[in-house]
């Protein structure tokens, strides 16, 4: 194959730098497609290629990388400008730059961006409509006489994008193969669309007469009668342009090219295309040279083509003349899906790094091992393998033969693109239902919708069999949905659109959850949530604030983040719930995006999770709907509790817990020059802060510290060295509230990141998200101006601390066990063993019970301390709620664990499986023990409320 030998790396994108792929992987290159750790991948252009999910962010990850690159013959890089700079990769490390030799001058560096690299455009974030719109194409295309059409991503994505970037590629080829020197290939897709439009360009620019007119009026833009798509009677189309005479009415080339005839001319072949079926016509032009034929759907495409394949084959044929024989390229489906870090153990194996050094790249997050089947491969694999397949006659037996489950789930494929034949409205009975109820011709009703599974049982990840049961098939499969699946499946477009009709008479009784709204799941919200109870902390006012909290959340936290730029980034998952941008962030363990942390400062969320306070003069609240000085504890515990909502414990932290813990050592004891320089940059989401205390040596112990601070020769200087352990959001902050051993005992120090920082991510049971990290502090340097507190007096800023961080916990905490309750009762209900629903069994409700009270006496608990924060001053809180918060925060992160040990029970199975219907209790159980170790281990917080309860004992107290 022309490409055999070539090796390529090509960095995961979007559309047109895996189609550049791909064209380089179908003519015999073999292609490695760099993944994030962790990313899922919806990528359909991956045929014959590898995966290696691999972090340039982390050292041994670049490392690894420069190292394949520096072995590679071509480079795709699919991202913005100067993207490939920062991260150390850029075009110089490798080809060189003037007298400074490169790592590999061979290298073809090819370079795939949406606007022109130099132009006023170049930084901002676009789609091929955008690139299509400012290449000047997009205005000549058809459409109607207001605004033109587009022919969906074709044209800029993969015409201008990624064809024209393999062009650059092989072009390069050719020239390295002269010169021995690598060459960059600098692709836009603005340009791109320009070039590949020559032919309207220029016939615009030398005002050819093709070109004249407004839209609509033109030769090839619909005006011409014989440059046009006609509906036949059956609803189909005939795509007419014909060369001679027509049935009944001879045009004269005059008349064919006189614009003033054309109206009377299309109407003429409207009306008689309409007489008849589009195969009727179909049959009556083929073999002429009229130049019309019939609109194909992609199943009928397919049928034609020589391959037979649903899949389109690539594409030209290179023909060995001298053979005399013709090389068909083959495709399979088993190529359609490729597992990020599918193949990274193997690629970097062949490297030379051994099995030692990959786990610990995995623990550090340099690289992403799938553990995933290599999916759907064995036997379909030596069919994909055999890449060529010289003799078309082979091929075709090859492909019936061997991959029988395959052909069927292309077709499936394909024929999902095809519009469906029923309206969502469409009504039918059970009786027509039933007779639908054979493989092949399968339909099931849920919850009186009815989905036409047909084409989906051959894809369905239970298996066939399950679909084909008399009970299943042609019947009302609700109770047997819901004992398998949860509601958000029947949501993804994927499924949804399975959906044909529902069922005449009846209603849909099982409701999508809404984001934001108030669950009427009994114990799944607070009582003073819940209608028709009462509360003497929370005021109708807040009730109010909570409800617009609720609505809030979603349209802040989740639902906002869905900016095109976005949706499109998370494709895979258009259809939001609370939950699912949550959850992918969780798997993936990137860190929430600045865009985000912005719409959380718009509404001073940042400066709201502190607590009440003087940071908050002057503010605007949530959008005003509470005042700076109306603003207590209760506001946060809101606040608290909606974030945990979300069921996602790393992403959670993410969300900037580290301020919640770092900043107030510096609002507290901060020198006013301090505050005024890092507090406001802090809250409005520019910096991030983080608390690092904990060390190797010293957790509970805080005494044990051995981070060391001493003072520069000139005395104004701090130099610290040492290291800190699970500090959250280390691995982005900017800022470190430092834990120091000093000479007159402990310090606490603001460092900022710098020179002697060094910052690590540690591989937790929970997202990477949450950003913990390994700190080393090598000779760092901060100002004595940056000393929290007294010298010497930092065990008080370390203690002060605690009440706040672990109340904050406590919130979560009640929350969280909320959350699981609800799961519980609603699995409980819907799952059945032995013919009878799970709650039907005492021993499962004496669970839920105990789960129940559990959450309901942590926020009652909770209530109270709120209050009495909201009465006392922070003096006070210390004095008086240091020994209660202790022992509400043991108590509650025991009640959780209890919890999740019930839960999984419940659960069973599914309890301890990452996807489906138990993934937030496997979640929930897996991230538990956090609660009970941070801010305070159980042992110890109730050791603590002890010590503080004898400490208040009355001298006289006596029995
Ligand atoms: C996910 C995560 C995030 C964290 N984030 C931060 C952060 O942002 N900043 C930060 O500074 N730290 C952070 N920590 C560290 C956390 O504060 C410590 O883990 C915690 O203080 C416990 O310390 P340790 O893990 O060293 O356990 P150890 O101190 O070694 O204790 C182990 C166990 O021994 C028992 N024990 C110890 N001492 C006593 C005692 N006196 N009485 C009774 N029993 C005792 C307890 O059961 C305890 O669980 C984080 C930790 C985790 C897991």
């Amino acid at each position: 194959m022309a490409l055999s030998g070539l090796k390529v790396i090509e960095f995961a994108g979007l559309a047109p730098g895996p189609f550049a792929g791909l064209i380089l992987a179908d003519n015999g290159a073999s292609v490695i497609r760099i993944d994030r750790p962790g990313a899922s991948s919806s990528d359909i252009l991956c045929r014959g290629k590898k995966s290696a999910a691999i972090n340039p962010k982390i050292p041994s990850g670049k490392a690894a990388l420069i190292k394949l690159l520096a072995s590679a013959d071509v480079l795709i890089d699919p991202f913005r400008p100067g993207v490939m700079e920062r991260l150390g990769l850029g075009p110089e490390v490798f080809l060189g730059t003037g007298n400074s030799p490169g790592l590999n001058e061979k290298l073809i560096y090819a370079r795939m961006i949406g606007f022109p690299r130099a132009g006023p455009h170049k930084d901002m974030a676009g789609h091929d409509i955008n690139y299509l719109a400012l290449s000047g194409v997009l205005s000549l295309l058809p459409g109607t006489t207001d605004k033109p059409s587009f022919p969906i991503n074709l044209l800029a994505d993969f015409a201008g994008g990624g064809l024209t970037c393999a062009m650059g590629i092989l072009l390069a080829l050719v020239e390295r193969g002269k010169s021995g020197r690598g060459q960059v290939v600098d692709a836009d897709m603005v340009s791109g669309s320009r070039y590949l439009s020559s032919f309207p360009l220029l016939g615009q620019v030398s005002q050819s007469t093709h070109m004249l007119g407004p839209r609509g009026s033109r030769l090839l833009d619909g005006g011409a009668p014989f440059y046009n798509i006609y509906t036949c009677q059956d609803g189909q189309w005939m795509q007419y342009r014909p060369d001679s005479s027509l049935d009944g009415w001879v045009p004269t080339p005059d008349t064919q090219f006189d614009r003033d005839e054309w109206p009377k001319l299309k109407e003429y072949l409207t009306k008689g295309f309409a007489t008849q079926s589009r195969d009727y016509w179909a049959k009556v032009f083929h073999g002429t040279d009229a130049c019309a034929v019939p609109v194909l759907t992609p199943e009928e495409a397919a049928q034609l083509d020589l391959s037979r394949s649903p899949l389109p084959v690539p594409h030209p044929r290179i023909i060995n003349q001298s053979q005399g024989s013709e090389i068909l390229k083959s495709v399979g489906s088993g190529s359609l899906a490729l597992q990020p870090g599918q193949h990274t153990r193997e690629i970097l194996t062949e490297l030379g790094l051994d099995n030692a050094q990959l786990e610990e790249m995995v623990r550090d997050g340099a690289i992403g091992i799938s553990k995933a089947r290599e999916i759907a491969e064995g036997n379909q694999m030596d069919f994909l393998s055999a890449g060529f397949i010289v003799n078309f006659e082979d091929a075709f037996r090859h492909f019936f033969r061997i991959s029988h489950a395959i052909r069927v789930q292309l077709i499936t494929i394909t024929a999902s693109k095809i519009p469906p034949k029923y309206t969502m409205s469409k009504q039918f009975t059970f009786e027509e239902v039933a007779k639908h109820n054979k493989p092949g011709d399968l339909w099931i009703v849920i919850d009186a919708k009815v989905y036409d599974l047909s084409k989906f049982q051959n894809l369905h990840p239970g298996g066939v069999s399950v679909l084909s049961d008399e009970e299943i098939a042609g019947q009302d499969a609700t109770e047997a949905f819901f004992a398998l699946h949860r509601h958000e499946v029947l949501e993804k477009p994927q499924y949804k659109r399975l959906q044909i009709g529902v069922i005449a008479g009846e209603q849909s009784i099982v409701k999508a959850p809404v984001p934001g709204e108030i669950s009427k799941v009994p114990y799944a919200e607070p009582s003073w949530l819940v209608d028709g109870f009462h509360s003497p902390y929370f005021t109708e006012v807040r009730a109010t604030i909570t409800t617009e909290n609720s609505k809030w959340r979603c349209a802040s936290l989740w639902t906002s983040i869905y900016t095109p730029k976005l949706r499109h980034a998370l494709h895979p998952y258009p259809h939001d719930s609370t939950h699912t941008f949550s959850q992918i962030k969780e798997e993936d363990g990137t860190r929430i995006s600045q865009e985000l942390v912005d719409k959380m400062t718009a509404l001073n969320f940042h400066a709201m999770r502190l607590g009440p306070g003087k940071h908050l003069k002057g503010l605007t609240l949530m959008n005003g709907i509470v005042k700076p000085e109306e603003f207590d504890y209760f506001h946060e515990l809101i606040i608290n509790q909606e974030i945990a909502r979300c069921g996602a414990r790393g992403y959670g932290d993410g969300l900037l817990s580290g301020k919640v813990i770092g900043l107030p050592p510096v609002l507290n004891f901060g020198s006013e020059e301090l505050k005024a320089r890092v507090i406001p940059e802090v809250l409005q989401g520019k910096k991030f802060i983080c608390l690092a205390i904990s060390e190797a040596h010293a957790g509970s112990d805080v005494m044990g510290l051995q981070t060391t601070a001493v003072k520069s020769e000139d005395g104004k200087e701090w130099i610290i060295n040492g290291t800190k352990k699970w500090i959250t959001n280390g691995t982005f902050a900017d800022y470190f509230t430092v834990g120091c051993k000093t000479e007159d005992g402990f310090t606490v120090i603001l460092v900022e990141r710098g020179e002697g920082v060094e910052t690590k991510a540690i591989k937790t049971s929970y997202s990477s998200s949450a950003g913990t990290a390994y700190i080393t502090f090598d000779n760092a340097r901060a100002p004595i101006g940056n000393t929290l507190g007294e010298e010497g007096g930092g065990i008080f800023v370390m203690l002060s601390n605690f009440n706040h961080e672990r109340w904050v916990m406590c919130c979560s905490s009640a929350r969280a066990q909320r959350a699981i309750v609800e799961e519980c009762l609603k699995w409980s209900a819907q799952r059945k063993a032995f013919g009878k629903p799970l709650n039907s069994l005492a021993i499962i409700r004496a669970k839920l019970a105990a789960m129940i009270s559990r959450a309901e006496s942590t926020q009652n608990w909770l209530e109270n301390i709120t209050y009495q924060m909201c009465n006392m001053s922070y003096k006070q809180q210390a004095g008086k709620l240091a020994g209660q918060i202790a022992f509400l925060k043991a108590y509650s992160t025991s009640c959780g664990q209890e919890t999740a040990k019930d839960a999984v029970q419940i659960f069973g199975g599914r309890g301890i499986t990452r996807t489906g219907m138990g993934r937030f209790i496997e979640h929930y159980h897996r991230t538990i023990a956090f609660d009970a170790l941070l801010g305070g281990a159980e042992d110890v917080l109730r050791d603590l409320g002890v010590r503080q309860a004898l400490r208040g004992m009355p001298k006289d107290a006596r029995l």
